[in-house]
């Protein structure tokens, strides 16, 4: 009998909710490390399913499905934040889930993501639960225009959320929230929008990547750019908020905190915006830039391996492919310094994202 080939883990087989793109490098930087990837996710045509060493089709909620899933698989981590609580205990009662629940928790919610951050005294827009248009009225009056309305669950790139400019578009917005529990946030008036990704081990050892500052298109993430346009104590005190909230959370994996950047009389300010308790777009420029990429930390971390080195070895522009963008794909492979990655989906909708395009460069600070 040959001997078994050892694994630098006791984790073989990392079970990830979600089969999308993110799910997709999760388990293509797993494989890397030797660890098999299960897939579950409802969709049939999970872009995840095609890198995956096996794929459950089923229901966010069925038990069943769940639990023979769990019996395949040594730990569970998920590639979105809105897994129903009851999908991510049910698992938790049979395999450990990384990142943990109150990851989940804080994140989901828009005003316990703030509440959350607020307590450890980490800057946020000023904000106000609001429920009703009573409510509505009695927050704007605190906190004054601009301002902007978001339903505090289910909203992501700028959907389920108004800006209410003056007192005629009260009522339009509270429409718009259509009765969802929702949060009224102060404008900001930032200069530019920054992120920071930190991965946590199980042993609480972090590690956190250089801070991209990236653009949008139509609410959708369009480039993410590294080095960022800011102070080096801006970067620092940046990197700061990422460990910290990971701490915080007790996450095991990788945290993406999106932050804004606000120019003032006193010089950079940093105002945090949103806690993604998972592996995030603005980090896909780690692929290229860095020896370990966020998604082979994040796996590193849940399958309890120790985290990497996560210095820049490059400048570096990660563009989004965006709908019709990813019609001519050939074109990127064709251009020096850039590197294509591409999420095997079979069909092209305005607004997906179909891939996306690292380009590096030496850092100019290095020459
Ligand atoms: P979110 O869904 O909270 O990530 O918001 C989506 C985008 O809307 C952000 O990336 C910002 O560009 C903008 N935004 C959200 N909240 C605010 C705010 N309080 N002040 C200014 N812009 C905001």
């Amino acid at each position: 009998m040959s001997d078994p080939v050892p694994s630098p883990s006791a984790v073989r087989t990392v079970g990830i909710l979600g089969g999308g793109q993110l799910g997709r490098m999760l388990a293509l930087a797993g494989a890397r490390l030797g660890l098999k990837s299960v897939v579950y996710c409802p969709d049939v045509d999970s872009p995840a399913f095609d890198v995956a060493a096996g794929r459950v089709i089923a229901a966010y909620d069925d038990e069943a499905a769940l639990a023979a899933f769990a019996e395949t698989v040594d730990v569970v981590t998920y590639e979105f934040e809105n897994v129903p609580a009851a999908t991510a205990a049910f698992l938790d009662a049979r395999v450990p889930v990384r990142p943990g629940t109150r990851s989940l928790a804080v994140s989901q919610d828009r005003l316990s993501e703030k509440t959350f951050l607020a307590e450890l005294g980490i800057p946020t827009a000023p904000f106000r639960a609001v429920d009703t248009l009573d409510h509505l009225h009695a927050a704007i009056a605190e906190i004054g225009f601009p301002a902007v309305l978001k339903t505090r669950r289910f909203g992501y790139d700028g959907k389920g959320q108004v800006k209410i400019s003056d007192p005629d578009d009260l009522e339009h917005a509270f429409e718009a929230m259509k009765g969802a529990p929702s949060i009224l946030e102060g404008w900001v008036p930032f200069r530019r929008e920054i992120s920071v990704l930190t991965a946590r081990g199980v042993d609480g050892a972090s590690i956190t990547f250089d801070v991209p500052e990236n653009e949008h298109s139509r609410h959708i993430l369009k480039f993410s750019r590294v080095p960022a346009d800011l102070r080096p104590e801006t970067r620092d005190a940046a990197m700061a908020i990422g460990a910290r909230v990971a701490d915080a959370l007790g996450h095991v994996g990788v945290v993406a905190i999106e932050l804004f950047l606000l120019e003032t009389l006193e010089g950079e300010r940093l105002i945090a915006n949103e806690i993604a308790p998972r592996v995030h777009n603005s980090g896909h420029w780690t692929e290229s830039a860095c020896l370990v990429s966020q998604f082979e930390a994040h796996m590193r971390a849940v399958a309890g391996l120790p985290l990497a080195d996560p210095r820049r070895h490059s400048d570096v522009e990660m563009e989004n492919l965006i709908g019709d963008e990813a019609r001519d794909p050939e074109r990127f492979l064709a251009e020096a310094g850039a590197s294509l990655h591409l999420y095997g989906k079979t069909e092209i909708r305005p607004g997906r994202k179909m891939g996306h395009v690292n380009r590096i460069r030496p850092r100019a600070d290095r020459r």
